[in-house]
């Protein structure tokens, strides 16, 4: 029997009203059940909205040291349990254990960081043109804060979100993706364990339509932070702005490499595959178009099909294995058919793209990481997020040629340039239109502490992590205090 699991309501372990279950299943082992999770009804998303109401003002009134304290306190629960955390993230997002541990170090100090955000000056003081006016500003929060969150970091991504929310004097409502329910529970439990007050963290497991919809429509919600497809991220964006209520997206990624004649080859190589092919390419930073310039294209595509060739296939719970499964059936389908329109378009396919059978595949939703050469820069693969370990390696004739396909696409979240040339270098991060650059880097792999988002359709535009959370999480009063009278 599997584990029935609640919702975090109000600092109480509740049963969803419908009495219906979600039921999460590991992706390298369909037949592996990890629990059962209440699919909540909107009226469960409602109460969880009135908790985080009535937490909110004893919340927004504590000391932002205090709040800190109990984020830092976080970060010690999580350190003493990481390794259950990340063996949780395997188990039921697919992720390498190697990765996993690394989502629960980036979770840790990302709790750290905004604990000590709490002791930082929030808004400064200003001159003003009367002598007698104090003229100073201040930065108070939204009040509650829905988090809708995907299911690709369930752990990083949803504490990303919440730390500076809570450090900055708001209270949530957390919807984890339906494939991650798990780590929700999880994420309620470390708040539960460091006693953080009633009601300021809640948590509600249940579908998009139903769960989701309500935190969108429901005139309690002040603020909502989401993170997955561009399809819902509009349909929040559009909601909002009808409620004229704070809205942040970060959304998907069809992000480039740019690889020059003069880069080192070895490195690009390596460096590419990692990024398109770990995680079976399931981030939204990940790398999935390189585009070769001149005459190397032949050596470095050869370069890049030989490492993806001895990439290990297996579960993440295997620390060796490098492409996981990817989170389910619809997943697959939507990889392999990818791969198939791809090379109708007339793009070849090197490698993969295949599902493997035998040795245990049959029991997890596992493709072939795939390569495909020669991809029209306006292909359906070249242009579309696939979300799978699918690399489309795209010829161009020069760096400026390079620079146009890269931007032709809707998105702009990561890119990158392989190079030994340092104007070749700052030419390309001028001109990419993309949120994250990277020179002779990974486009997937961030730090905590600095700007996180993208440009066009890739995001709302404001950004997450580092000091730009504070934009989002709280809003500017300016105050002027005439004292010549007093
Ligand atoms: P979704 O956008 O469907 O899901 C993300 C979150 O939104 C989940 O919690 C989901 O709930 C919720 N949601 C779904 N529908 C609604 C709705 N109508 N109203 C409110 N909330 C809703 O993304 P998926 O997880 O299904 O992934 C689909 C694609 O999105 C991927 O293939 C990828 O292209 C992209 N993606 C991008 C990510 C990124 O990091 N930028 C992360 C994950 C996905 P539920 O799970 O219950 O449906």
């Amino acid at each position: 029997m599997a584990q029935l699991f609640q919702n975090f309501i109000g600092g109480a372990w509740a049963d969803g009203s419908s009495g219906k279950v979600i039921k999460s299943a590991n992706p390298a082992n369909r037949e592996d059940i990890i629990g059962e999770f209440p699919a909540s009804t909107k009226d469960d998303a409602s109460r969880a909205i009135v908790a985080a109401n009535g937490a909110r003002k004893n919340w927004a009134g504590t000391s932002s040291l205090a709040r800190g304290q109990f984020l830092i306190k976080a970060a010690a629960h999580l350190q003493s349990k990481s390794e259950d955390y990340a063996q949780a993230i395997t188990r039921e997002c697919g992720k390498s254990i190697i990765e996993s541990r690394g989502e629960v170090g980036r979770a840790i100090a990302l709790l750290q960081y905004y604990g000590v955000e709490g002791m930082n000056p929030v808004g400064s003081v200003v001159p003003s043109v009367n002598p007698n006016i104090l003229l100073y500003t201040n930065r108070v929060p939204l009040g509650v804060v829905a988090l809708v969150t995907p299911w690709n970091f369930p752990l990083a991504i949803p504490i990303w979100k919440m730390a500076p929310a809570l450090v900055y004097g708001n209270t949530i409502v957390l919807k984890p993706a339906s494939a991650t329910p798990h780590l929700g529970a999880l994420i309620a439990r470390m708040w539960e364990a460091v006693d953080l007050p009633k009601g300021v963290f809640n948590l509600v497991t249940g579908s998009g339509g139903e769960v989701g919809n309500e935190l969108i429509t429901n005139p309690g919600v002040n603020a909502i932070s989401f993170t997955g497809s561009s399809k819902v991220g509009h349909g929040i964006a559009i909601e909002s702005a009808r409620r004229n209520i704070r809205y942040q997206l970060e959304m998907g990624g069809k992000n480039p490499v740019i690889v020059l004649p003069d880069a080192d080859l070895e490195q690009a190589a390596e460096i590419t595959v990692s990024g398109a092919m770990k995680y079976s390419g399931q981030k939204c930073t990940a790398t999935s178009r390189a585009i070769v310039v001149g005459g190397i294209l032949e050596d470095f595509t050869s370069m890049v099909v030989d490492r993806v060739n001895k990439l290990k296939l297996g579960p993440g719970s295997d620390p060796a294995s490098i492409v996981v499964p990817v989170i389910d059936e619809a997943s697959r389908q939507n990889v392999v058919s990818a791969v198939k329109r791809g090379q109708e378009d007339g793009g070849i396919v090197l490698t993969g793209g295949g599902v493997p059978s035998g040795n245990g595949f049959d029991k997890g939703t596992f493709v072939q990481p795939a390569v495909l050469s020669k991809v029209r820069p306006d292909a359906f693969i070249a242009c579309e997020e696939i979300f799978g370990p699918v690399l489309t390696i795209i010829p161009a004739r020069d760096a400026d040629e390079a620079i146009e396909i890269a931007n032709s696409v809707p998105y702009g979240l990561s890119a990158g340039i392989f190079t030994r040339n340092l104007n070749s270098s700052l030419d390309f991060a001028n001109r990419i239109e993309a949120g994250i650059v990277k020179v002779n880097g990974e486009t997937a792999g961030v730090e905590p502490q600095v700007p996180f988002g993208g440009m066009k359709a890739s995001s709302s535009g404001s950004r997450e992590q580092g000091k730009a959370a504070i934009e989002f999480f709280t809003e500017t009063k300016t105050i002027y205090v005439d004292r010549s009278r007093t």
